[in-house]
């Protein structure tokens, strides 16, 4: 038995190793100009005809050393460290310039922007956003900042408040991570949002899984008669399209539909878009 522990014990110090070699790296790149960062794009289309109307900007990390950490793992560490809000400030002006270009092809394109609840805390945050999207002239309005319903609902008066500000400004905000919360449908009552996207977790077996079948139906119901828009997000196969699309949600994101792609590739899609 002891022998086991020892090994447990080596096992938890050798994670932990490679969690700090992780951190290091990404400081270094962060310290570095951001080198290694870059941002994909995943396109968002309307429920039906897919019509392009936007993208969500998705952070990469291509670091040599560490090919297979994503933004799932590593959000959370900057998360802890702290050092996202200094990479959320460089995420957020890429994605406006991106979404500058991006306009240039379609006039109406959008760009989905996540923030976390600690850039939206940083006192410096507002007016942050603000000025540079009067620098690069993008209008507000085609900015959607994707806050998680886990940050909204630590519903103090200082983030209604900032939420507000927000959309004076004329950017619109998105609830992100729907129903994986602990949190109630008040929220959908008492804040301040335009768009709700339900997470992927409901999408998968809804084909079979009656409850995911009912919470899709009732929710975007729900939300339309509240005037919010409803994105469903994580779409994968034809099948979960059309069980979802019965139930008339706005717009549709997932695999399906379109998966994360590099600048390059979303100037393509867009050219292809006008050539329609
Ligand atoms: P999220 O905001 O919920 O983003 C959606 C995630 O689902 C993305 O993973 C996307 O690539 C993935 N996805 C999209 N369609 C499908 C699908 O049909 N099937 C499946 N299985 N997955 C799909 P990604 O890019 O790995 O990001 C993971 C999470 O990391 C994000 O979840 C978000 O919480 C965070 N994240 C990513 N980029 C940023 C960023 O720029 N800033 C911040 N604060 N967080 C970010
Ligand atoms: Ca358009
Ligand atoms: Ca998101
Ligand atoms: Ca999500």
């Amino acid at each position: 038995a002891y022998g086991k522990l020892t090994l447990y014990n080596q096992d938890i110090a050798d994670k932990r190793n490679q969690t700090l070699r992780v951190l290091h790296a990404l400081k270094e790149s962060i310290n570095n100009n951001f080198e290694n960062f870059c941002l994909v794009f995943q396109p968002k289309v309307t429920s039906s005809y897919h019509a392009l109307t936007g993208f969500e900007a998705l952070i990469r990390w291509n670091h040599q050393d560490f090919p297979h950490i994503g933004p799932g793992f590593f959000i959370p560490m900057l998360e802890e460290s702290g050092d996202i809000i200094q990479l959320g400030d460089w995420i957020f002006e890429q994605a406006i310039i991106k979404l500058k270009d991006f306009s240039r092809y379609d006039k109406d394109i959008n760009m989905s922007i996540n923030v976390s609840y600690l850039q939206l805390m940083d006192d410096k945050f507002v007016d942050f956003i603000k000025e540079k999207a009067t620098l690069h002239q993008v209008n507000p309005y085609h900015i959607i900042i994707e806050l998680t319903e886990t940050s909204i609902a630590k519903n103090n008066e200082l983030i209604v408040n900032k939420i507000q500000q927000l959309r004076q400004f004329g950017m619109r905000i998105a609830m992100d991570d729907f129903g994986t919360g602990y949190s109630s449908l008040s929220l959908l009552k008492n804040e301040p949002l335009d768009i709700i996207k339900i997470d992927q977790s409901f999408v998968r077996n809804i084909t079979e899984d009656s409850f995911n079948y009912a919470f899709m139906n009732a929710i975007i119901d729900l939300c339309h008669q509240i005037d919010l828009k409803v994105i469903v997000e994580g779409v994968e196969t034809k099948d979960e399209l059309d069980v979802i699309e019965k139930f008339n949600p706005d717009y549709i994101q997932g695999y399906y539909t379109g998966k994360p792609m590099d600048y390059n590739h979303a100037i393509c899609l867009l050219k292809k878009n006008i050539d329609n």
